[in-house]
């Protein structure tokens, strides 16, 4: 689990062509000829307006700021409009102005032909999920698309519809953890969102990896938190229980430990590569992952292998 750094250039870059490009099309969808801005991108094929849509509904999202709060808001934002609509009518409106099924759907055909998840997913190049840091999440589009992400809907899209294509509601995330995660309410003072880091110290992500022994040579993964918000957050997604699939690797790292003894990586460093190499990419050649944490998403595993190395005195 790993929060991402939403300021990063590309992120702030995927941010901006979403609401570019969808700004265009809701505004488009609400006011048909009556929009007359230039198209931002050639490919765009005309959009029709959606007749029937609630006047209050309308009214809200024609003013500037509530558009850009509920495309681009940040997780506080979105939180402060999510309820924002509640009657059928209103919903039934929203639900058809920001349709995640055709944002979804890349046929020739479809609106979102010029951007839909495919092109998001692209844009934010996290090469592996956020919650589980277990599977790689990159996108391969060359050259029909293959792969994706999911789209992790943080604030579920059926009670938040209005937030069904917010930027910041879409979290690529791996199938299993999409699935997989806990039905319970998640609120941001209470669960993991890897596009919000409070400034309380409570409600921050902050755990490790461990291990109990069940013999000699098998281990048995153990997730120790240090706040109730990792502990919780940690649980919904079954991060311990999903790990032990993993449970062979700590036996491995364990291997190395008792084969070389502690001196494993200056051994390697100085017979082997005689010192032409810097200590952080020794260790990623050592142990395949990445040690300095703002990297742990490019590696799969690169948290849980660096906790167990400590443990065990490696590193
Ligand atoms: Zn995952």
């Amino acid at each position: 689990m790993h929060y991402i750094d939403i300021t990063q250039q590309k992120i702030i870059d995927a941010q901006n062509i979403h609401y570019e490009y969808m700004r265009y099309v809701i505004k488009k969808k609400l006011n048909g000829k009556y929009f007359t801005e230039p198209k931002p991108n050639p490919n765009i094929k005309s959009i029709h307006i959606v007749s029937g849509i609630h006047s209050e509904v309308k009214r809200f999202l024609n003013v500037e700021k509530n558009l850009r709060k509920v495309l681009v808001g940040t997780p506080e934002e979105l939180d402060s409009i999510k309820s924002r609509f509640t009657t059928k009518k209103e919903i039934d409106s929203i639900k058809r102005l920001f349709d995640y099924e055709m944002w979804i759907d890349y046929n020739p055909k479809s609106t979102y032909h010029f951007y839909n998840a495919y092109d998001l997913a692209k844009n934010l190049d996290i090469p592996t999920c956020p919650y589980c840091n277990r599977i790689y999440t990159k996108t391969v589009t060359n050259p029909t698309k293959i792969t994706r992400p999911t789209f992790d809907h943080w604030f579920p899209k059926s009670k938040y519809p209005l937030l069904a294509l917010s930027f910041y509601n879409l979290v690529p995330s791996c199938n299993i953890c999409n699935m997989g995660k806990s039905n319970d309410p998640f609120s941001l003072n209470t669960h993991f969102h890897p596009y919000h880091k409070s400034v309380n110290p409570a409600e921050i992500l902050s755990y490790r990896f461990s291990f109990d022994y069940k013999d000699y040579s098998s281990f048995k993964f153990k997730i120790v938190p240090d706040n109730t918000f990792s502990e919780k957050s940690t649980k919904a997604f079954k991060l311990e229980d999903i790990y032990k699939m993993h449970e062979d690797e700590i036996v491995d790292l364990r291997q190395i430990r008792d084969v070389y003894s502690v001196d494993y990586l200056e051994m390697v460093k100085k017979k082997i590569l005689l010192n032409h190499i810097s200590e952080e990419e020794i260790y990623r050649l050592a142990f395949g992952v990445h040690i300095d944490e703002a990297k742990f998403d490019r590696r799969p595993l690169s948290k849980m292998k660096k906790d167990i190395l400590k443990e065990l005195g490696i590193i």
